[in-house]
């Protein structure tokens, strides 16, 4: 299909970015799967090839300009000019702030923070010149202070600034950019936590439940709907937005 949109998602190896990688594919989108490792994302293009659709790995540091630079032109050249881009890729170096090194600060401001910016910044020029795009931010509730998490709660409080910025910057060009800020959602990087914090996931998950009105922890495919809605044509008047997606009211 000529006409096929791109959207590019990154981290989508595994977790929330693979759910959403799928959910975009069966939206009708050509999926541009990013993660460090090329070959890790080789499941992801698998599923997505098995229901018909198209995708592509490309392995990236989204925290690395050159090598950001390039896999979105390779992006362009081998899937098409992306209009969809979910930022996505996240790591946690959690630990008390009197604990906290310099190396677990920096990584995490690196891969949130400078990842988003290296690749909106190289992803925007293809949506300014085809006059449309939508840019999906992933923040966390954590932005409003999580113990544990000084590092990774600046990096998501930062990712919102960043996408009401962009969101003000772009308009006129058809380009909206809204942020998703899940809650507990079932993935490896809360089960690390869990690991860190020696419980069982299950205890972990409801000890979390408990404390959500919809009664359950969150699955990727939750956080892929919401993108779904913020990467349609519809949503074009929903822009600078945080949306949580927790279960329940937070703000
Ligand atoms: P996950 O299961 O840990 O998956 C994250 C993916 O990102 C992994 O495949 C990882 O690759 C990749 N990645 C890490 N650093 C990267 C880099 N520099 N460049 C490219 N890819 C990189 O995490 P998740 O739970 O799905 O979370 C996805 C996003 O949602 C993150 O931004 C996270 O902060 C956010 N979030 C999650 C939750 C939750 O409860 N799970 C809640 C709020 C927000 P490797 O496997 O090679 O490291």
């Amino acid at each position: 299909m000529a006409d096929q949109r791109v959207a590019i998602v990154t981290g989508a190896a595994r977790g929330i970015g693979a759910a959403t990688a799928k959910r975009l594919a069966a939206d009708g989108f050509a999926v541009a799967v990013l993660d460090l490792d090329e070959a890790n994302c080789a499941d992801t293009v698998k599923a997505i090839e098995a229901e018909g659709g198209k995708a592509l790995a490309v392995g990236v540091n989204v925290s690395e300009r050159e090598a950001v630079e390039a896999a979105v032109e390779r992006v362009a050249n081998e899937l098409g000019a992306p209009t969809v881009l979910v930022n996505n890729a996240g790591i946690t170096k959690d630990n008390m702030l009197f604990k906290m090194t310099d190396g677990d600060w920096d990584a995490v401001i690196a891969v949130h923070l400078k990842g988003h910016f290296l690749m909106t910044q190289a992803t925007q020029k293809y949506m300014t010149q085809a006059k449309y795009g939508r840019i999906i931010n992933l923040s966390s509730t954590s932005a409003l202070g999580n113990r544990g998490q000084a590092n990774y709660s600046t990096a998501k409080a930062g990712v919102q600034g960043f996408t009401k910025t962009v969101a003000i910057e772009l308009g006129k060009y058809g380009i909206t950019c809204n942020a998703i800020a899940p809650g507990f959602i079932e993935t490896e990087m809360t089960a690390a936590t869990a690991a860190r914090v020696g419980i069982s996931m299950e205890d972990f998950k409801n000890a979390a439940a408990s404390m959500i009105p919809v009664a359950r922890v969150g699955q990727p495919e939750d956080i892929a709907h919401t993108v779904s809605f913020l990467a349609s044509e519809g949503s074009g008047f929903v822009s600078g937005q945080i949306i949580y997606v927790a279960g329940g009211p937070k703000d």
